[in-house]
């Protein structure tokens, strides 16, 4: 008998699934359940989307042609709502029951809203998908948009409104923008670019509610009282994983649904991949991480035992002119040093923090070329004693052997 695969959730790490099954020509019988009403798009690509810099059509990386051919059975526009572990069948929100063999659980992750008066208003919304990405493009030019939350995410929907003519304010609570990535200084320059395209950037900045008016938000209103008026406001405040499918069905779950190192979770009948998971108490954010994931669980799928092992990942700002580039551990802990190239005149910042002689840190802002070479030390625990005097200028400022 063929086994019979079905996978809940179309996202990336489904996607990446797919491909190396059908790579391997293996014989499962696959079923792909989405919520959203289409297949794998490259998420990681709305921002450009949503900057004008590409169109929907160009980030698709699975369409109808390409699951036809290789046999996926897909249900799009279709919720799972039940998982029934004893029976191995998973129910559809439109009460259809299809059974399985082997379940994979790709459910990605949910937009944290902060809890506060208003966040169920008409015209609040996060950043996740070609939804919400078309609701920040439909804003138009001289109209106002908040968006909550200055990591990553929140200032590639701010930058990506602010191109289309949109007036826009981030509002983020710590003291510096992409507090996770950056140290003060190099947030600093990027707040300062990101003011240059008229960007209107509040940190410390404690949130309140959002007022409404006949349904819709109206201004997000901060504790000091100030009140921002606004047409369309954007949560991007973090993701917690989308587990509410395995708590339910009995998996065992922690901040995400826990796994080992074959992708299995506590029903060995059942996998889980991508941001959904929790792994050797880490979650994840990042696709490069979710692809391994896909990996892995594809191999359990084979009967190949791979074990996944968390690795470095490094994380980029999707705003064009505004470079940036960051890895590693930046917690300023005793033994640690660090080295610091400053030049505010040409925009230019490096920041590589140093434990035991090996890169542990890396911050690069304005000209980040060399992102890869300093992550690739860090990545090896390279020692650097030897090139410690030119490091921080990069590859091109070392002996030819270090370079
Ligand atoms: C705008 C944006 C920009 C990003 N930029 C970057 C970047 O530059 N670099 C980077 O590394 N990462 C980036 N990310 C993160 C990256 O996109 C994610 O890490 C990746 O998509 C996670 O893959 P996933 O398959 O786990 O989840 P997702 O891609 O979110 O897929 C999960 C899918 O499951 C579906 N689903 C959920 N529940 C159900 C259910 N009950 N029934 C059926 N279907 C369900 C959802 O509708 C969704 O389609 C970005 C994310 C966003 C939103």
């Amino acid at each position: 008998m063929v086994g019979r695969l079905v996978i809940i959730g179309g996202g990336m790490a489904a996607g990446r699934l797919l491909e190396a099954l059908a790579d391997a020509g293996s014989d499962w019988k696959v079923t792909l359940i989405n919520a959203e009403p289409r297949g794998t798009y490259n998420r990681i690509m709305l921002s450009p989307v949503l900057a004008g810099e590409k169109s929907y059509p160009e980030i698709v990386t699975h369409d109808d042609a390409w699951y036809r051919a290789r046999g996926v059975a897909c249900h799009f526009g279709a919720r799972v709502t039940g998982i029934d572990r004893a029976a191995q069948t998973v129910t559809l929100a439109s009460g259809t029951a299809i059974g399985y063999d082997r379940l994979v659980i790709a459910t990605g992750a949910m937009p944290l809203i902060p809890p506060m008066p208003g966040a169920d208003l008409e015209g609040v919304i996060a950043y996740r998908d070609l939804e919400d990405t078309e609701r920040m493009m439909g804003l138009g030019a001289g109209t106002r948009a908040v968006v909550i939350g200055g990591g990553l995410l929140g200032l590639e929907a701010a930058a990506g409104m602010a191109s289309r003519g949109v007036s826009v304010t981030v509002v983020h609570r710590n003291s510096h923008l992409l507090d996770r990535q950056l140290d003060p200084a190099a947030a600093g320059l990027l707040q300062r670019d990101l003011e240059a395209r008229g960007i209107r950037v509040l940190t410390s900045a404690m949130t309140q509610e959002i007022r409404g008016e006949a349904g819709q938000a109206r201004a997000l209103v901060l504790e000091d009282g100030t009140e921002l008026p606004c047409d369309l406001l954007v949560m991007a405040a973090g993701i917690r994983p989308n587990i509410a499918l395995a708590e339910a069905a009995g998996l065992e779950c922690a901040r995400g649904i826990l796994v080992d190192a074959q992708m299995r979770s506590s029903d060995p009948a059942i996998l889980a991949i991508g941001e959904c998971i929790e792994f050797d108490g880490q979650t994840f954010g990042l696709v490069a991480p979710v692809f391994d994931h896909a990996l892995v669980a594809a191999d359990t799928l084979l009967g190949r035992r791979t074990a996944y092992a968390i690795k470095e990942v490094s994380a980029k700002l999707k705003v064009t002119g505004c470079d940036l580039f960051s890895a590693g551990d930046f917690a300023d802990l005793p033994g640690r040093h660090e080295i610091v190239l400053n030049d505010p005149l040409r925009r230019r910042y490096r920041r590589l923090v140093i434990e035991n002689d090996r890169i542990i840190g890396i911050v690069l802002y304005g000209d980040t070329a060399d992102g890869t070479w300093f992550f690739n030390m860090m990545r090896d625990g390279t020692e650097i004693a030897p090139l410690r005097d030119t490091l921080i200028f990069g590859p091109a400022y070392q002996p030819e052997q270090a370079a």
